[in-house]
């Protein structure tokens, strides 16, 4: 971690560059005169004393955002953009965004309900927060730029590299936090506190997900499937009982450890795939219902159950287009999926060479061309190129006056053009 005596100016220029660190001065020195403390918080600064440049900047204002929002437009000849209604607002000056949130708290009414949220001051904003390493803030007002504001035992906890919740109760207020302190072990390599450990256990046992809709644990996975290495925080998350907790059926995840020490797909939904591959039809069903599933995720899912009875026919098939009518309807990413859950088997080897080639072969001839040719329009032009298609990955056309020819003789075959 980053020695931080001298304020954060250095880690900022160094990270973020001189243009954003001359604007956060500016809209810094305009906060100042309106009397709004403002500042940098959350990912943003554990990030930069990782020494690591941020995704994002995570501004913070101590009174109303869109007030400095419009003025900051009004002095630099931006232009504000409209406010949402959870106290943030954004300000474009010469193309860089800035997005500013006023300081605010919550409530919970019962576990896992959406917090009530209200204005508050910094300390009371950064209290809310899921672990100490994310409540450091930056000050950015004029007179205290770049000094370091860590209420909570941030920076020790950087130093010692944990994940450390900031009150007993916190995963149980909202377990979306599990999966969040997983993902920021993981990526991190930190490990789990003592007591966070404890409670994390305590809060999956006393099954605190039911208190979460499926909208946030749909959106706090897919968080994690975004990560650069999703096996990491995934794996953690099954030793740890949390996939289970999340929809019980999801036990064990065979399909998870046969990826280990293989390829690591840049797809997240292979992911996905893979940890419901185990899955039956119905449980399946009740997976995409508890997370509430985006159609395209559930037809992953959907597809990677379909492919798996039929890995068998996929690996002694010796027809070509037999294998491409199995696969064609199915997504990639499940079809990825059991390529690397199967490893070096039969299957697994047509399986990647359907990826890597066969998906990609098409008739160079058009719909158009076919017309012109003399197919009849209609559902004629799709059988031909069908069989052009069919041809072409038996090998028996290679070159665009093969399949001219092909198409001369088709019409000639009238079970194919309904003449004769
Ligand atoms: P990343 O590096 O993955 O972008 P981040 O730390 O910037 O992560 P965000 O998900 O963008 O995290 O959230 C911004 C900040 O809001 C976090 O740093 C954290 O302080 C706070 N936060 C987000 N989700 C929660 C939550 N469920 N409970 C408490 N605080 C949260």
């Amino acid at each position: 971690m980053v020695n931080v005596a001298a304020g954060l100016s250095p880690l900022m220029r160094r990270h973020l560059g001189e243009p954003t660190l001359a604007l956060l001065h500016q809209v810094g020195q305009i906060a100042s005169r309106m009397g709004v403390p403002f500042y940098l918080v959350g990912g943003s600064v554990r990030d930069l004393l990782l020494d690591h440049a941020p995704k994002d900047l995570d501004l913070v204002v101590e009174g109303d955002a869109a007030m400095l929002a419009s003025e900051v437009a009004r002095r630099l000849s931006g232009q504000a953009l409209t406010v949402s209604q959870f106290g943030t607002a954004s300000v474009i000056v010469e193309g860089n965004r800035l997005d500013l949130a006023s300081a605010r708290k919550e409530t919970y009414a019962r576990p896992g309900a959406l917090p009530r949220v209200v204005a508050s001051t910094l300390l009371e904003d950064l209290g809310r927060r899921d672990f100490t390493i994310n409540t450091m803030a930056v000050a950015l007002s004029w007179s205290s730029f770049g000094t370091l504001v860590d209420m909570h035992g941030g920076q020790a906890d950087l130093r010692g590299r944990l994940v450390r919740i900031l009150h007993p109760r916190s995963f149980v207020d909202d377990a979306t936090r599990i999966l969040r302190a997983i993902r920021y072990e993981q990526r991190l390599g930190f490990r789990l506190e003592d007591e966070t450990s404890l409670r994390l256990g305590e809060a999956v046992a006393g099954g605190m997900f039911d208190t979460i809709s499926g909208d946030r644990l749909r959106r706090e996975l897919d968080l994690l499937l975004q990560e650069e290495e999703p096996l990491k925080p995934l794996l953690r998350a099954a030793g740890l009982g949390v996939l289970r907790g999340l929809y019980a059926p999801l036990d064990g995840v065979p399909g998870l450890h046969r990826l280990v020490g293989a390829e690591q797909p840049d797809d997240p939904l292979v992911y996905l795939a893979v940890i419901a591959s185990h899955l039956t039809t119905k449980e399946n069903e009740a997976f995409i219902k508890r997370l509430n599933l985006t159609s395209r995720w559930a037809q992953v899912v959907r597809d990677t159950i379909s492919l798996r009875p039929l890995l068998g026919e996929v690996a002694s098939t010796t027809s070509v287009v037999q294998l491409c009518h199995m696969l064609d309807c199915l997504s990639h990413s499940a079809v990825k999926a059991h390529t690397l859950m199967e490893g070096k088997s039969a299957a697994s080897e047509k399986l990647r060479r359907y990826l890597a080639e066969y998906r990609y072969v098409k008739p160079s001839l058009s719909g158009r061309e076919l017309l012109a040719l003399g197919v009849p329009q209609g559902p004629t032009v799709g059988a031909v190129l069908a069989r052009l298609r069919e041809a072409r990955l038996e090998g028996r056309i290679a070159n665009r006056s093969e399949e001219v020819a092909l198409v001369g003789a088709l019409l000639k075959d009238p079970s194919l053009t309904g003449t004769g």
